[in-house]
């Protein structure tokens, strides 16, 4: 049976005998290698972890779950959250599994089409703006602060306390921290939540090291990386269209004290690192999700100095499944054949 994330590791989490045990399955993702990738990059180990595995297809249910849990030890009826669509789907799920009243506030006409029909079936309250996800946050904050209602958003600790288990579960695998952790990086939070689950593990002597951290943003979307906040961000990958973190400064400290770096990637290179990881080694994550094996390439293909890859060991972080977003799959995939119901059409298309 699945014990997720709170029963698993409840010593590292800041759970009372009163935080109620949910689960719908999160955490414990598979990490999968992928050594004709490896051979691209040039590197000694590749390895995805697969966090589109999550129950509500983002790893953003890790965080939820805690957040979740403590709004209703706290006595809490009802949850709100500003997204770019993955949050609200895990936001939603896990309100419906305890009764609560989940809203979740979007900005309208950028949110993949597989979020928006989770957020809907798990029964929200869908609040679309016509402005963007920093507009949308800046709106959930001010409610928060005069009504009973309790954000969700990784600005809540608890958001970020869940999600740092995702580093745990890759020391528990490898046996170690890689050298490198690969990561998108949009609001900021996660990139910052695994910094603080591999400095635990560290602490706490279950890893003898710890790794240096590449995070990617979206060119248009890159606030981080231009040091100012962009006002209207542009990406296909919206999970990461953001133009002011919320947690820039824990992300830099992030990437400071790792010896890492956040980069950014352009568009094209986010579609084409997407059609490779599914193509070459079956491991479709959304758009947001092939930035770490963009910004990779992008990295050897400059020869940057300061890094050595062909060593390592590397672990490029899949945040979401490629199912959430059919839309951008289907632009950019290759077509497929309309055929008449006959065996000599389809032989004929198979080439014999
Ligand atoms: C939320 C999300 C991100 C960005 O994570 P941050 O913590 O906001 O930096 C990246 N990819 C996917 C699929 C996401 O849902």
């Amino acid at each position: 049976m699945a014990r997720g994330v709170i029963a698993r590791y409840r010593d590292f989490l800041p759970v009372t005998e009163a935080t109620p045990h949910i689960t719908i399955g999160e955490g414990d993702t598979p990490l999968v290698a992928a050594p004709k990738l490896a051979q691209v990059i040039g590197c000694r180990e590749l390895y995805f972890k697969l966090e589109g595995c999550n129950p509500t297809g983002s790893f953003k249910d890790r965080g939820m779950v805690l957040a979740v849990a403590k709004a209703v030890e706290e006595g809490r009826r009802s949850i709100i959250c500003a997204s770019t669509g993955n949050t609200s789907a895990s936001a939603a799920a896990f309100g419906a599994r305890c009764g609560l009243d989940t809203f979740v506030v979007v900005p309208r006409g950028n949110i993949a089409l597989g979020k928006l029909a989770q957020a809907l079936m798990y029964g929200a309250r869908v609040l679309a703006i016509d402005g963007s996800f920093d507009e949308a946050l800046n709106i959930v904050r001010a409610i928060t602060e005069q009504h009973p209602v309790a954000l969700v958003n990784s600005i809540n600790p608890y958001r970020l306390e869940g999600q740092k288990t995702a580093a745990f579960e890759v020391v528990d695998e490898l046996g170690d921290a890689p050298d490198y952790l690969c990561i998108p990086v949009g609001n900021a939070g996660n990139i910052s939540a695994y910094w603080k689950g591999f400095c635990e593990y560290h602490q706490r002597g279950r890893a003898a090291r710890r790794p240096r951290l590449l995070g990617f943003q979206a060119e248009g979307a890159a606030p981080i990386v231009r040091g100012h906040a962009v006002p209207n961000p542009q990406t296909v990958a919206t999970a990461i269209r953001i133009g002011n973190p919320a947690s820039w400064q824990l992300a830099v400290q992030a990437r400071d004290e790792s010896g890492g770096l956040i980069d950014m990637v352009s568009d094209a290179e986010i579609l084409e690192a997407y059609r490779l990881m599914a193509s070459v080694e079956g491991i479709f994550g959304e758009p947001a999700s092939a930035a770490p094996f963009a910004g990779l390439r992008k990295l050897v293909r400059e020869r940057r100095a300061g890094l050595d890859l062909s060593g390592a060991r590397i672990v490029c972080v899949v945040t979401g499944s490629g199912l959430k977003d059919p839309t951008t799959a289907m632009d950019v995939a290759p077509g497929y054949s309309i055929l008449p119901p006959t065996l000599d059409a389809v032989e004929a298309a198979m080439g014999w």
